[in-house]
């Protein structure tokens, strides 16, 4: 078995595990990645589209803003559809200069991944059967196999970002766990197509057989709830 020791291991390498460990290094701190999927399939996992002025400020700050700069598309307000009326929200004008910018989670999961290999981050891929060990107590561990082989890394601390069905949010002691959710009664519907932009920016839509919005980079996005 091949031990590492780091000060924090993180489960998942989206977004949320990315950006951590880009920030842990920035202030010093070591850390692991363990990652399920190989790089390719989450490099090429599609999902967000629009990043709000907080998470472009964020990206920044960790040093990889720099492609965003340059390739995403800024939106300087949306649009809201009520029945037959659309109206135009400033979102520069009401916010002192803030906006969205449409830039793919793809990009962002790239920028992140090729940030942490240059500085010469401990980023696994193919990471199965991770599991949290000792979870209670100093030493935490974590253990996975790649191949045939079976490895540990030992850490200060643990951080889950493996998302909803990852192994952290099983491993957390129930008399710790507070959960606040809210569940809607619909469901989403994306619609990925290659078509020109129907409009300059983003579109809510409400109606009486649902929502929509629409998005556009260089296709377009339609989620439309289900009811
Ligand atoms: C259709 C859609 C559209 C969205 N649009 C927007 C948007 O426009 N703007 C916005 O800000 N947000 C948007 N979001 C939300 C955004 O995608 C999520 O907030 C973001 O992906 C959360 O990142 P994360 O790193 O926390 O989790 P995830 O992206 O889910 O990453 C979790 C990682 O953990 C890994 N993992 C899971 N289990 C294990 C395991 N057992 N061992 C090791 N690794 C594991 C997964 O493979 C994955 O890489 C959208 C989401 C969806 C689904």
């Amino acid at each position: 078995m091949g031990a590492t020791r780091t000060q924090v291991g993180i489960i998942g390498a989206g977004p949320a595990g990315l950006l951590l460990a880009q920030l842990l290094d920035k202030a010093g701190i070591s850390s692991v990645v363990l990652e399920r999927r190989d790089r390719a399939y989450v490099e090429g996992r599609i999902r967000a589209g629009v990043l709000e002025q907080g998470t472009v400020d964020l990206l920044h700050q960790a040093g990889v803003g720099a492609r965003l700069d340059r390739e995403g598309l800024i939106h300087k307000g949306i649009y809201f559809n009520v029945r037959d009326t659309r109206t135009q929200i400033d979102l520069e004008e009401l916010t002192g200069g803030k906006h969205v910018v449409v830039y793919g989670q793809t990009e962002v999961t790239k920028d992140l991944i090729a940030a942490r290999l240059a500085a010469g981050g401990d980023l696994r891929f193919d990471c199965e059967a991770v599991t949290i060990h000792d979870a209670e107590s100093e030493r935490p561990r974590l253990t996975y196999v790649s191949g045939d082989e079976q490895h540990e890394v030992i850490c200060d601390f643990i951080a889950g970002c493996d998302g909803f069905h990852g192994p952290s949010r099983q491993a957390l002691p129930a008399n710790v766990l507070n959960v606040y959710e809210r569940v809607y009664p619909f469901g989403w519907l994306g619609i990925l197509a290659e078509a020109p932009p129907v409009a300059d920016e983003l579109i809510y839509s409400r109606h009486p057989r649902g929502f929509a919005l629409y998005s556009m980079r260089s296709m377009r996005v339609v989620s439309v709830n289900v009811v």
